[in-house]
């Protein structure tokens, strides 16, 4: 049954048009949730748009094209979204990249913007000036509470995410934003980002094989970190939180891949 919680709730999700991303958004939506997608990548988001719009009704859903990395179109993205589908209670930083050859990109995307994003959402949400406060959630990773051998950056832009979300959390709790912040720390799920990963670890490939064996042994899919996500919104007790979404298989993992 649906949460009802989330009813008419309004989330803002980042990096939704694929992977978990749009696994996200179609939790929220089928909880009753509108959902704003913003995403650099126009082509799938028109046409995930489309599908949505026959599943939930065209009213649902919103997508803005929106680079994280550009404080302008986040705001534009922010007040687009309170226009057309109500004051933003939720937001999901969900964006990122693994690039450990392009690695100030991988901070820039992976860290940088999770900040700026938040600042930004806070404008909106904190009760401390004029908001309903919510919920902000941040994609992490398993990679965020041990260290992926062969992706150091990666590794330290989900710390950095993890750091984040604790210390905005005890802020909160603190100051009285009326903001929940919680983090969420999947192991590996089936997605792009884990096809290309290979490509991506610059001067560290010679670990893939090392990192084979363990995606060998099984992955997750995107509708289990889903599920995650909708713990960590209706559960009214988290905050701070990095909530460690694994398979039975990666409960398993250590050296070298996590150590
Ligand atoms: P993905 O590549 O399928 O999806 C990422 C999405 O983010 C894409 O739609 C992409 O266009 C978008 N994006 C990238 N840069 C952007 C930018 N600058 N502005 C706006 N959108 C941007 O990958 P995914 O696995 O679904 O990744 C989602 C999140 O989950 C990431 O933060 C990733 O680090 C994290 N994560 C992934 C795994 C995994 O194994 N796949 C594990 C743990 C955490």
């Amino acid at each position: 049954p649906p949460h009802m919680a989330l009813q008419d709730q309004v989330a803002v999700v980042t990096g939704a048009v694929q992977g978990i991303g749009r696994a996200m958004a179609e939790i929220l939506l089928r909880n009753g949730a509108k959902v704003a997608l913003l995403d650099v990548n126009e082509a799938a988001g028109k046409s995930l748009k489309e599908v949505l719009d026959k599943q939930h009704g065209p009213e649902r859903t919103l997508f803005l094209s929106c680079d994280v990395e550009s404080e302008e179109q986040i705001r534009a993205a922010f007040q687009r979204t309170a226009g057309a589908l109500g004051a933003v209670d939720i937001v999901c930083n969900n964006a990122g990249v693994l690039n450990e050859a392009e690695w100030e990109k991988t901070i820039s995307v992976n860290l940088v913007a999770v900040v700026r994003v938040t600042y930004i959402a806070l404008e909106h949400m904190n009760k401390m000036s004029g908001g309903r406060g919510g919920v902000i959630i941040n994609t992490a990773s398993m990679a965020g509470l041990f260290p992926l051998l062969s992706c150091p950056v990666y590794t330290a832009t989900k710390y950095g995410v993890v750091g984040f979300t604790r210390a905005m959390a005890a802020n909160s709790t603190a100051l009285g934003f009326g903001i929940r912040f919680n983090a969420l720390c999947p192991g590996f799920v089936q997605t792009d980002i884990l096809d290309n990963i290979y490509e991506r670890l610059g001067q560290f490939s010679q670990l893939s094989a090392e990192t084979q064996v363990f995606v060998d042994k099984g992955v997750l899919k995107t509708s289990e970190v889903a599920e995650g996500l909708l713990e960590l919104l209706t559960n009214d007790t988290k905050n701070g939180e990095a909530l460690q979404v694994m398979c039975s298989s990666q409960k398993y993992m250590k050296f070298p891949v996590f150590t």
